[in-house]
């Protein structure tokens, strides 16, 4: 058995972000890569910033995207999160150990006097922290306190005058400097719950952790994380702090522009394979310029040393364009029942009934139309508008002088021309309905493109559609009729 294990560590204080997803993903493939495992733990040790329903939305969200666990406690089936509010008894007697033996110390200030430091020090311009006052206490006049009933929190005792040299594998070698260290509190006043860095350092050793991936964002507590392990006696696994993924400004996804969390992307529905794909892509370069690649692939390639340094740019437009070739690659019964169920969410429009009402074989003629052209499936409802509902009268355009057609009345004829070969055509195939058209087209020693170009304007009402066959092999010889003689009219 491989001894890589990877984590997603959540705080349950929102919805999955979008660069969650991401950190998901690389934690996940590099897991699969070396025939680890992958496992979820909920950091849910801050209780007041918990939201109600973030641990279910963002299993649910693992789930939809193939991502679960491969260990944990069950859940749906499945494996679960480990949830560090469950675990309690693993943190506190850790870490009141360390006071015991002097790499942490019992801190027996209060909030107010906590928050009169502050104050001071922001007057002072100074930077903010603790002022070390319990630091130095004796452990005798500690226990003394503790026995009389007094709140405690657990501080780290940093050590002075020191250099943290740290190897990240995506930074490389960074240094710190101990001084600017803070002397972190692990143990909350409460006795029960540990803090962030004191339950991260804990629960990444107790779970075996090899890899840890987390936004840069982190590399800040790295400071704390490795003190903290050097008072628990044990090795930090190694750390890839990725680099943040910015919107088109540049800036941080947020919640304002409507791109952060992973449920808008959902909402908008992209295909869950063509959104993991171009996450995959923000910041990771495979060794080679196909982009599009499916899970296995994405598995087999997948290298830390490949993820960039630099800030990833989410580019809506590039995800619409990944979006798009996964479309295109799609069995046209499958991308049937997506868009099926993703056109049952218009409420009102008439697409609802309407593509619910033709039969597959009607529907199914469209979608292999518009599969190459639709980027997003909204999109299918703006490109098809013509097949569902009627289609405009467009005289105007059944003029190109590319064609040789330089007025309405030579487009007219060329439909006057062309109605009785689509009446009597055969519908049974493409093939079968084209082939002689095209015979009496070359007959009548005209163009192609003179003939068809007015059959597909008059058929779609549209600039752009697909060819005049393909409209006509759709719409079946009635509507084909009636849309000629509309034009006629
Ligand atoms: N619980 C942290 C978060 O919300 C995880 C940080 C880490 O991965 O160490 O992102």
């Amino acid at each position: 058995m491989s001894s890589v294990r990877t984590r997603l560590a959540p705080s349950p204080t929102g919805y999955l972000h979008i660069g969650n997803l991401r950190t998901a993903l690389y934690a996940y493939l590099w897991a699969r890569h070396n025939e680890g495992q992958f496992i979820v733990r909920i950091e849910d040790t801050d209780r007041t910033r918990l939201v109600e329903d973030a641990v279910d939305k963002i299993i649910s969200t693992l789930t939809l995207v193939g991502m679960r666990p491969d260990e944990g406690p069950h859940h749906d089936g499945g494996y679960g999160p480990y949830t560090q509010s469950e675990r309690l008894n693993e943190y506190a007697p850790r870490l009141r150990r360390l006071c015991e033996e002097g790499t942490a110390y019992y801190c027996f200030c209060t909030p107010e006097r906590l928050e009169l430091l502050h104050e001071q020090q922001i007057e002072l311009h100074l930077a903010p922290g603790y002022d070390g006052h319990c630091r130095h206490l004796p452990l005798e006049e500690a226990h003394a306190h503790i026995a009389n009933g007094d709140n405690y929190t657990i501080r780290l005792k940093v050590p002075r005058n020191e250099t943290l040299i740290f190897n990240d594998m995506i930074r490389g070698r960074i240094e710190f400097d101990t001084n600017q260290t803070d002397d972190t509190i692990l143990l909350k006043s409460d006795g029960i719950y540990p803090t962030y860095h004191g339950a991260v350092v804990i629960d990444d050793h107790l779970m075996a952790i090899s890899h840890v991936m987390r936004g840069e964002e982190w590399i800040s507590s790295m400071p704390t994380q490795i003190l903290t392990a050097r008072a628990l006696g044990i090795t930090l696994p190694e750390y890839a702090h990725l680099p943040l993924v910015l919107g088109n400004d540049s800036k941080k996804l947020s919640k304002r522009t409507g791109d952060a969390f992973v449920s808008d992307y959902i909402a908008k529905w992209y295909l869950v394979e063509a959104l993991l794909n171009f996450l995959a892509l923000l910041g990771w370069h495979p060794g080679h310029d196909n982009e599009i690649m499916t899970m296995d692939e994405m598995i087999a390639l997948f290298e830390i040393r490949d993820i960039h340094k630099s800030g990833a740019v989410l580019d809506p437009i590039k995800l619409d364009w990944m979006n798009g070739e996964y479309i295109k690659k799609m069995e046209i019964w499958e991308l049937h029942t997506r868009l099926a169920s993703y056109l049952e969410g218009y409420e009102t429009s008439f697409y609802k009934n309407i593509f619910s009402q033709k039969d597959y074989i009607y529907n199914s003629r469209i979608i292999a139309e518009t599969q190459t052209r639709m980027k997003r499936f909204e999109e299918f409802v703006s490109l098809t508008n013509y097949l569902y509902g009627d289609a405009s009268i467009r005289l105007d355009l059944l003029i190109n002088p590319k064609m040789k057609i330089e007025t309405e009345e030579q487009g007219l004829d060329a439909l006057r021309f062309v109605l009785p070969l689509i009446e009597g055509a055969d519908y049974s195939s493409l093939e079968s309905l084209k082939a002689p058209i095209l015979a009496a087209i070359a007959v009548a020693g005209k163009k192609n493109g003179q003939i068809l170009w007015p059959l597909r304007v008059a058929l779609s009402g549209e600039e752009f559609s697909p060819g005049a066959f393909e409209l006509a092999y759709i719409l079946g010889r009635d509507e084909s009729v009636r849309r000629i003689q509309k034009n006629l009219a």
